[in-house]
This record gives C-alpha cells, sequence and structure tokens, in this order.
C-alpha cells in the first residue's frame, strides 16, 4: 500500500456471531498489516473478542492497529435480557427475532459513527441490509460480507431463482443444479427451508432484503481464493454479474500459534497439555471432530458420536459444545466408560477449542467438519482431507464443492437441511467416514490433493498471489472513489 492512501480509512461492522466476527476479524488485520488504517465496529461485550484477535496487527512491518468503535446494543429494547449482545448468549432459539431487531436499531448509531468519522468505505455484514441506505447517506460505498463460497453464493442464487427441487418426486430424490457448472446434485432434503417453502417470516424478509442490498452495493468481499474455486468465481462475476473481490483464506494472516490461539473464545483447554498431547501422535493420526458455534445434537447423536470414534480405532480430538441442552456434566452423553477407554486415545474438549491451531498441527490428518464456510476453508488451508457432516445455513452447498468437486472430502450421510439440531447419524456411518478419509489408497488421495490446495492457498495471500492481488486491487478502487 502506497503512503499515497494514508487517509484512506475502512470500516468493518460484523453481525455478532463467531462465525462472522472471526472472519472479519481476519479481514481486518489483514488491511491493517498493509497499512491501511482500519476500524471494526461492534458492541461492549463483543470488543474484547475483537481486540484480541485483531491485537497482533501492528506489529507486522508495516503493519497498524486495528481500531475498535463500540456501539450500544439494545438487548432491553428489543426484549432480551440484559447483556445479551451475541447470539451464542441467547436464551433459547425463540429469541433470534429479538435478536434481528436489536441489530436493526444499530442503523441509528452506526450512522452516527459514519457521520463523526467519515471512513472511505463501509464493510458490513450481509444480515445488515440497512448498511447500504446508511453508507448512501453520506456517499460511502459499502461492500457485503456473506462469509460464504463463490460456489455456495451462486448455487444458492439459482437453486432459489429456479427451484429445480420442486421437479422432484421425494425429499430423498436427487436434482442436478440447472445452469450450473459441474453437474452438481443434490436432494430436496437438504435446501434450506426458507428457500423450499415460500412462507412469508422474519427470516425470510431478512433474506430478500440483503438480496436487494446486494443489487445497490458496490460490491462482495469473498473469503475464498481463487485456485480454489475458479470456475464458480468466474460465473459469480461474469454469469450472475456480481462484483466481488476474493481476498482469502483470511485465517492465514494468523502466523504463529500465539495468534491463531486468540481468534474467537477463549480456549477451554490449556493450549500446552493438548500441544502435549499432539506431540506424542503420529503425523497425520488424529482425527479432529468439531461443528463450529452454533451447530447443536442432541444426547443420542453425540453417543452415536463417540460410538462411530471409538470403532474407528483413530485417535481424535472432539470439541463438544458446552451450551447443549442437557447436562454436560454429568456426562449423560456418552457411552458408560468412554472417556476411561478412551483415555491417550481421545481428547474432549468441552467448550471452545483452538480450531486452526489444532487444523494446522502435523499430527492431524483428518477433519469431521459441519461445512460452516470458515471451518471448511480452514480444513482446505490445512491440508486436510474432511468427513462432511452439514447441518443448516449453506453447508450442504460446501459439502457439495468439498465431495463433488475438490474431491477433497466423503459425506457422513447427512440427509436432511435443519435449523440448528443435527440429522441423526449411525455411528457405522461415523466409522465408515472415518476411516475413508484416515487411511487407504482414496484418502492418501484425497490428502494429497488437499495438500494441493493448501500450497495453492498459501500462495494465494503471499505477494503477487490471487488473493493478495485481489486485496491491492480492491485497495487502489476503493482509495481513488
Ligand atoms: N471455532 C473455533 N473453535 C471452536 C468452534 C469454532 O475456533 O471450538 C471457529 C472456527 O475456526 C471458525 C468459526 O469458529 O473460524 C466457525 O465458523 P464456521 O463458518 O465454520 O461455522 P459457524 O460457527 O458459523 O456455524
Amino acid at each position: 500500500m502506497g503512503r499515497e492512501n494514508r487517509d484512506f480509512h475502512i470500516y468493518f461492522f460484523p453481525f455478532m456471531a463467531h462465525g462472522h466476527m472471526i472472519p472479519i476479524s481476519d479481514m481486518a488485520k489483514l488491511f491493517a498489516s498493509q497499512g491501511v488504517k482500519t476500524t471494526v465496529v461492534t458492541t461492549p461485550l463483543n470488543a474484547p473478542i475483537i481486540s484480541k484477535a485483531t491485537q497482533s496487527s501492528k506489529t507486522c512491518s508495516g503493519g497498524v492497529e486495528v481500531k475498535i468503535k463500540i456501539i450500544k446494543f439494545p438487548s432491553v429494547e428489543a426484549g432480551l435480557p440484559e447483556g445479551c449482545e451475541h447470539v451464542d448468549s441467547l436464551p433459547s432459539p425463540e429469541f433470534r427475532t429479538n435478536f434481528f431487531k436489536a441489530t436493526s436499531l444499530l442503523q441509528e448509531p452506526l450512522e452516527h459513527l459514519l457521520l463523526q468519522e467519515n471512513p472511505s468505505c463501509l464493510v458490513a455484514d450481509v444480515l445488515f441490509h440497512w448498511a447500504t441506505d446508511a453508507a448512501a447517506k453520506f456517499d460511502i460505498p459499502r461492500l457485503i460480507f456473506h462469509g460464504c463460497s463463490f460456489f455456495a453464493m451462486a448455487a444458492s442464487d439459482i437453486v432459489t431463482k429456479y427451484e429445480p427441487f420442486k421437479n422432484t418426486s421425494s425429499d430423498s430424490d436427487p436434482f442436478m443444479i440447472p445452469d450450473f457448472p459441474g453437474e452438481i446434485t443434490m436432494t430436496r432434503a437438504q435446501v434450506p427451508d426458507h428457500v423450499k417453502e415460500n412462507i412469508e417470516n422474519d427470516l425470510t424478509r431478512m433474506v430478500k432484503r440483503a438480496k436487494e442490498a446486494e443489487k445497490t452495493s458496490y460490491g462482495i468481499v469473498v473469503n475464498s481464493f481463487y485456485e480454489l474455486e475458479s470456475v464458480y468465481a468466474d460465473y459469480y462475476r461474469n454469469v450472475l454479474g456480481m462484483k466481488a473481490w476474493h481476498i482469502g483464506p483470511v485465517s492465514l494472516c494468523n502466523r504463529n500459534n500465539e495468534e491463531k490461539a486468540l481468534r474467537g473464545k477463549a480456549a477451554s483447554i490449556n493450549e500446552h497439555d493438548f500441544l502435549k498431547w499432539l506431540e506424542s501422535k503420529e503425523p497425520n493420526s488424529v482425527v479432529y471432530v468439531c461443528f463450529g458455534s452454533v451447530a447443536k445434537f442432541n444426547a443420542s447423536q453425540l453417543k452415536e458420536i463417540a460410538m462411530g470414534l471409538e470403532a474407528s480405532g483413530h485417535d481424535f480430538i472432539w470439541v463438544v459444545r458446552a451450551e447443549q441442552d442437557y447436562d454436560m456434566e454429568k456426562d449423560e452423553w456418552l457411552p458408560e466408560g468412554f472417556e476411561d477407554r478412551m483415555e491417550g486415545k481421545g481428547l474432549i474438549i468441552r467448550g471452545w477449542a483452538p480450531q486452526v491451531l489444532i487444523l494446522d498441527h502435523g499430527a492431524v490428518g483428518g477433519f469431521v467438519t459441519h461445512c460452516g464456510w470458515n471451518s471448511t476453508l480452514e480444513g482446505i488451508a490445512s491440508g486436510l482431507p474432511m468427513v462432511t457432516w452439514p447441518v443448516a445455513a449453506e453447508q450442504f452447498y460446501n459439502e457439495k464443492l468439498v465431495t463433488q468437486v475438490l474431491k477433497i472430502g466423503v459425506g457422513v450421510g447427512a440427509q436432511k437441511w435443519v435449523r440448528v439440531v443435527g440429522d441423526s447419524v449411525k455411528k457405522e456411518a461415523v466409522e465408515k467416514a472415518v476411516r475413508r478419509i484416515m487411511v487407504g489408497v482414496e484418502a492418501q488421495e484425497m490428502r494429497s490433493r488437499a495438500r494441493e490446495l493448501a500450497e495453492q492457498a498459501k500462495r494465494a495471500i503471499e505477494k503477487g498471489g490471487s488473493s493478495h492481488s485481489d486485496l491491492n486491487a480492491l485497495i487502489e478502487e476503493l482509495s481513488s472513489h
């Protein structure tokens, strides 16, 4: 970044969920490390999470500190308990509507900040459709952060437009996504409810407004790299006509263990203890199992996972979210004597894992993932074959990218899109899928393709790489806007 761009000031405004705040913190770091004046707008209880994750930006050569601007979150005004500022702290899923209402009340304080600080552009979360109007009032270009792959954004647009699932005879009957490269197949059961049901509710209204805001926004910033999904990046831009910049994988801006461990919540495990545990393992021998920050499973599904992992015979690290709906302490979700039998073989992390730190460790050889885009891309950047277990959101599309296009993973057999609580998959399916990605010729082939992609990912963010070039093109274009 040239000195002439010194006055360029980028504003980021993420939705208050880890799957949004983590990549936006990484993106903010990426811009700040290029010497760009960078500010993240957030609320009081979310500020420490962002400042922790971005603190190292100033230590990069030429880097500057990421500034944080705080606006009050209107929890009580929107009918939420005091202090509920993050989707993690919702008392129950029914409060989601109140949460969205609270975020829509942030338009006014955001406009106040834009007026005061007059940034050069605003990168706001796709869930804040109103941010486009807010930025337009001050003639500030608004960019959208979707948090999705090119593949998922494009596939979802096409499926919503042509409704190919209407021509199938049952929920499990496969259909091909029409007018879409790669002959991608999926089933009606895997399409999100709000797309196939044609209902009007708060969520569908928000999705519709977000789509409208796309048309009037300046463009889209994508956490991906060109070599990974070039056909779909081209399709998204040239066929669907979207203006987009790919600048990822943004997680790669975290270069050392400390930076990797500072993303998201504080780890529920002592870093040195589990690193020591991993050090004692053979290369590629441990499977890492994690379903992101939102998806939930009931106790019987967790038991099936436990039994499947045990039967696979592979060492594992398994992250189980502490916010599940039953008593974690009583371990009623574990088979009798499981932890004793797994002593030294399996590590359960109850709560939050420093995911990228684990994925990057040489002892880890496979990843069982819910296919959230951040996790999927982090798995790719670490060169790992994956067991895909999509649950909700756009995760089934990401599964198709991994299994049908990139061919670096196998599906566990999740059949149905559900809002939060995962589909029921039997232990035999878990065992089989884990074995398929860990050992044998198929696993070796998937691992070598994944390794190649990881190399390409690293090159993409280095000087002259595709993401580095798009990042600089974006900065240049916005600075001369
Ligand atoms: N994550 C983590 N530790 C955990 C769970 C999640 O670091 O124990 C991070 C993960 O690395 C990713 C993000 O949280 O960056 C989750 O985003 P993703 O899109 O994968 O899924 P979501 O949580 O939005 O469903």
